[in-house]
This record gives C-alpha cells, structure tokens and sequence, in this order.
C-alpha cells in the first residue's frame, strides 16, 4: 500500500455500495491496492469522508423500517440465498483472498470456509431469536421479554481475514432484523465487493440492508458519529479497538471492539514430538503470523535439557518451511500484507537483537520476493521479559521464546501477558492439560491445537485487552450483541 493514486486506465478505482447502487466515492483520499507477492497494482482505493459514509448510514436506516418487519423464517431465507451464492463462489473468493492480502490459497479457502459457517450459524436465528416468558407474576400478570434490532451496525474489520469477518457480522446483523454498513480495510478490500457484486447480481437483500463504504479513520471516525448508526462491530489492533470502543461510549453507542493479542504456546516435556513440531509451526509462521490467534509466544517447560529438546524439534520443523508466494503449491510461509509491513516486521527483528535476544532462525536471510513482502520464520531465543518481542503483538513470522520449570510458573508467565485472546497447551498428559485450561487467563483455549479458532456457533471469545466491550462475535453473543430486550408486563 502506497500513498500515490495510479491513473491507469486498467487500474479500477473502487466504488461503495449504497441502497442497491455502486456509487462513486467523493474521496478524501486514495490508496493503491497491491498484490504482496508480485507488487501489482489490483485497484485504487478511495477513502470515504463524513458524507459518503452518512449516504450509507442513511440508506441503512431508511431500509431498516420495512427489514425489521420481515419475519425471522424469512430472513433466514435470505440467508440461505446468501450461503448457496457464497458456497458456488468459494474457490473464487479464496483466490481473491490470497491475491488481495496474500496468504496460501488452503488457509484462503479454509477461511471462506469459516465465514460461510458463520452465515450458516445465522439461518437458526428464529430460534436464536425466541425471548423468554413468566406467566402469573402477580394474579392476572404475565410477564414476556422479546428481542428486538438494535437498528442500523457499523462493522469496521481488519485486512488480515477480508471474507471472514466480514461474515462474522453481517449474516448476524441481518437475521436480527438490523441493516448494516461494512468498512472493511483498505489494505485488502476486493474480497468484499467481491461479495457485494454476488449479493446484488442474485438480489440476496433488499436495497440499503447491506452498504458497503471504503475508507480508513475519517471513515471509522464517522460511522461511529452517526446518528443513523446504532451500535459498531469492530476488529483490529488492541489500540485501534480502545478507541472505537471509547468513542463508541462517549457517543452512547453499544461496541464491541475485538483487538489483538500475543498468545502463547506451551511445551510440555512430554508433547508428542510431532504434533508440537506441527501445531507451533502453522500457528506461528502461518499466514506469516498475520492471525490474531497465531502462537508467538512458545513457553519450553521443564529442566534444561527438556527445554532444549523440545526447542531443537520447532527449530528444525521451521527451518523446513517453505518462503514463498500465496499462490504457489509448496509455499508454508506467504508474503506480509505489504512491504511495509516487512520492514517493520524485520525492523522489530532487529530491535530485539539488539536488546539482547539470540536468533535460533533469522527470516531476514529469505527473499524478501518480487513484492519485497516475504520475510522467513524467525525463532528468538533469550529475549529479555520485558521486550517487545515478548509483550506485544508483532504481528509477523517471529516466534519468541520463554522459558518455565513447570506449569505452575508457565501459566503465571503466560498470565502476565495484558492479551488474553488464544493460548495452546501440547502435552501427552490429561492432568496437565486440565490443570492450564482451568488456570490460563485466556478465552480460547487449545489442547494438542495450534489455533484454537471456534466455529461460528460458539463466540470468538477473547479476554482482557483483546477485546473492548463484553460480547463476542458469533454464536449467541452475536445474538445479544444485536439486539435489544424488551420486557411487556400485562393484565387482562
Ligand atoms: P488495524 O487496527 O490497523 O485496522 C483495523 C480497522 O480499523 C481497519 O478497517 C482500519 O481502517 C481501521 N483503523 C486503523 N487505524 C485506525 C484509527 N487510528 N482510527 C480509526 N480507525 C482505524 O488492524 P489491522 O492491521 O487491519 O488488523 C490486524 C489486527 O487485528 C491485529 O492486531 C490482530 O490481532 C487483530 N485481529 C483481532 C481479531 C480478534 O478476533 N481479536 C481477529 C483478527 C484480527
């Protein structure tokens, strides 16, 4: 991503999606969308100011009057719709997923996956949707609670899954009777027009139940000061999350602001050797560590030896990892969103060595390929416990590593981390791994797993500073997040 608007006629300039209609965007600014592999120029991306994102906030609202009285069977008949259309495209849209954002076309393919089950988890919304009653409260009294839409979602999501969270928000949003505005990002968003060009060329909603605006934090900025907007949805960085969340708040909105994370994965003396070689592998250095549950932290429990062993089995599972393009059959390890990321990435790379860490493996000795946004799988061994390579997210193939006699003192390390989103446990003993998924301040938690990703029909639950706000995405908290409860006291 570049700041410089290219002007070349094959170059498409992206349009929104208001009320039924692709609508060119007045823009305050525009970006330029490449492919990270190769550094071709996939679009111009305009970024939405204040009136481009109040026309599709006003559309949402305008079509939420004659949406929320379609009955819940039938939304979820829209649903349906939406699934066969999405099922029939689903090569198609990974493909765009690993173009546009550059992770392997299987770990594409296995998120398209993920978000068609998220709209599958949607279509039970007319039980999801069922209140509560007490009859004889008082003589004569029934008391009923029913759920009603919030009214219009502002959904604002990161680049690093464009088709799938995306579908984290709108299925739900819609099956409870909401409309919806999607931000998606501007580093990586053709996937969703993707899906806005099939949801209107099959007539999947009626015009303005789902908007579609491109921008950054002018448009952010706005969907949150929208008085046509009811309540946001948000994923990204911890920082970016907080203040959504805040301005949110400060507005009387409802948000949930879901942020990133530094989770940590546990070696146990006894882990089967090749199980902890393949799950800390593809948490740590898949999709280049760009997953906020990839592993980046590996905790070596046990004397030194067992620690050592365990490491040198990681060490020489990632040592074979292939660097490559997304697109290409053999490659573990694809390109970072963009070159920017690379230098900041290797840059962090640097900043840890010279803190005092020792590299076991150094990425920065892999091509950085014809997009300059590849960087290797990178072990850091040694580094000081208040580094940033031990407490923040670096969002990278960078794995650091910690060191623990026992599980006592592993989980009181893993602990101390602010995130608390994903945490992984490998061992052979049921003992073990009972004792961390009771103790790890964490809300998703794997045993023998390397990401820990629930399906749709569970919430995605992260805890402390991954996640700013008390419902989840997905599963009932989706419910709860998108409506509001009613509760009619009567006599007769
Ligand atoms: P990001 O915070 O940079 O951007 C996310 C969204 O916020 C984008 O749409 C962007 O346009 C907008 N944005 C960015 N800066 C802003 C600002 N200053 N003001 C207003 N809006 C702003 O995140 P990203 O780099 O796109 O995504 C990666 C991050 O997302 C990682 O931290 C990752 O852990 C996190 N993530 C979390 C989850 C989860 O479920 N907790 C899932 C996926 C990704």
């Amino acid at each position: 991503m570049s700041d410089t608007t290219l002007d070349a006629p094959a170059v498409t300039t992206l349009r929104n999606h208001v009320a039924g209609q692709w609508v060119e965007v007045d823009a305050v600014e525009t970006l330029v969308d490449r492919d990270p592999a190769t550094g071709e120029v996939l679009a111009n991306v305009p970024l939405s100011g204040a009136a481009a994102v109040n026309a599709a906030a006003a559309a949402a609202k305008a079509a939420q009057r004659d949406w929320r009285e379609v009955p819940p069977q039938v939304r979820a008949r829209h649903l349906m719709a939406l699934r066969e259309v999405l099922d029939a495209h689903r090569g198609e849209l990974a493909a765009l997923v690993t173009r546009d954002m550059g992770k392997t076309l299987p770990d594409a393919t296995g998120e398209v996956g993920r978000g068609i089950e998220s709209v599958e988890a949607a279509i039970a919304i007319p039980h999801l949707l069922k209140g509560e009653n007490l009859e004889g409260v008082a003589r004569g009294v029934d008391v009923e609670m029913v759920r009603q839409p919030v009214g219009v979602i502002g959904a604002i999501t990161p680049f690093n899954f464009p088709a799938m969270i995306p579908l984290w928000f709108l299925p739900f949003a819609v099956a409870c009777g909401n409309t919806f505005v999607l931000k998606p990002s501007e580093q990586d968003p053709l996937t969703s027009v993707r899906m806005f060009e099939l949801i209107e060329e099959n007539e999947i909603f009626p015009p303005g139940v789902v908007n579609l605006v491109h921008g950054a934090h002018d448009a952010v900025n706005a969907l949150i000061d929208s008085d046509d907007i009811d309540a946001i949805s948000f994923v990204g960085s911890a920082k970016t999350a907080r203040y959504v969340a805040s301005r949110s708040a400060e507005r009387g909105k409802r948000a949930q602001a879901l942020g990133g994370a530094k989770n940590a994965m546990v070696a146990m003396p006894d882990a089967d050797p090749a199980v902890l070689a393949a799950g800390v592998t593809s948490s740590a250095f898949g999709a280049a560590g760009q997953r906020c549950l990839a592993g980046s932290l590996l905790v070596l429990v046990g004397d030194e030896a067992e620690q050592d062993a365990s490491l040198k089995t990681v060490v020489e599972a990632s040592r074979a990892l292939t660097v490559g393009a997304g697109g290409d059959e053999a490659t573990d390890v694809c390109p970072l969103v963009s070159s920017d990321s690379r230098e900041r990435v290797a840059g962090e790379i640097e900043r840890a060595l010279g803190e005092g860490a020792e590299a076991v493996l150094d990425g920065r000795d892999a091509s950085a390929g014809a997009g300059g946004a590849n960087l290797g799988p990178t072990i850091l061994d040694r580094v000081p416990g208040d580094a940033p390579a031990a407490v923040e997210e670096l969002f990278g193939p960078v794995l650091t590593v910690l060191r623990a006699p026992d599980i006592d003192a592993a989980i009181e390390r893993v602990n101390a981390s602010r995130y608390g989103n994903a945490s992984v446990i490998f061992t052979t003993s049921g003992g073990a791994a009972r004792t961390y998924r009771r103790g790890v301040e964490a809300g998703m938690v794997g045993v023998n797993i390397g990401v820990a990703a629930p399906i749709a029909w569970f919430p995605f639950s992260g805890w402390k500073d991954s996640i700013d706000g008390d419902l989840h995405a997905n599963g009932t908290d989706a419910v709860e997040f998108y409506t509001r409860k009613k509760v009619l006291t009567s006599r007769w």
